[in-house]
């Protein structure tokens, strides 16, 4: 009765789906392999979380002092790191989620923020702390041109925008009229009161 054999064969223990005669896996498909190892490892993790929390912390310290005390180890670590972060900015959604933290996070610290670049920028070789001005130039540069570009695409925002700047300008001018203006009647007044 092939039914019967159905409902008693080996099943994949991640999707249920009836493994094929012979194997000798628990698992399906590559896939369900992947999976499969993915949560035992997490319930391996949990394990040692709830057995002591301080692990992860004692081990990120480890490999910290590891890494500072052995400049081509930090280096290529960095290098890695800024590579796995470029290819996680390709998912558009990470990009907005990392964008979103970091607008939020600066929002909460800029005076932090900007006095801590102050002083990573006042103990750089000259060098290095021109580099990292004309990258950050370099950078402001990329911004506007996508900025002006994504302006320009859109006619409606463009059109917003040039009569938010003309009402700008309008404004300067007026402060500077009444900059040129009120010392000159400030100077009449005095000389009609002598
Ligand atoms: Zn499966």
């Amino acid at each position: 009765m092939p039914a019967v054999d159905e409902c008693h064969a080996p099943r994949c223990v991640v999707c249920g789906e009836p493994l094929p005669a012979g194997s000798r896996s628990n698992t399906c498909s590559p896939e369900c392999r992947q999976e499969r190892r993915r949560q035992s490892w997490r319930a391996y993790y949990c394990r040692r979380q709830e057995a002591d929390p301080e692990h992860n912390r004692r081990r990120h310290a480890r490999r910290r002092e590891r890494l500072l005390a052995d400049p081509q180890l930090l280096a290529d670590h960095r290098a890695r790191e800024r590579e796995r972060e470029r290819a996680r900015m390709r998912d558009p959604q990470y990009r907005q989620r990392a964008r979103a933290h970091a607008r939020t996070r600066y929002a909460r610290d800029a005076q932090r923020v900007q006095a801590r670049r102050r002083e990573i920028a006042a103990i750089l070789p000259p060098q290095e702390a021109d580099r990292r001005r004309e990258q950050s130039r370099a950078h402001g540069r990329r911004y506007r041109r996508k900025w002006r570009r994504r302006l320009w695409a859109d006619a409606g925002a463009h059109r917003a925008y040039k009569r938010q700047m003309a009402e700008y300008r309008r404004r300067a001018a007026l402060r500077n009229l009444v900059g040129v203006v009120a010392p000159i009647l400030a100077e009449r007044r005095d000389k009609l009161e002598e």
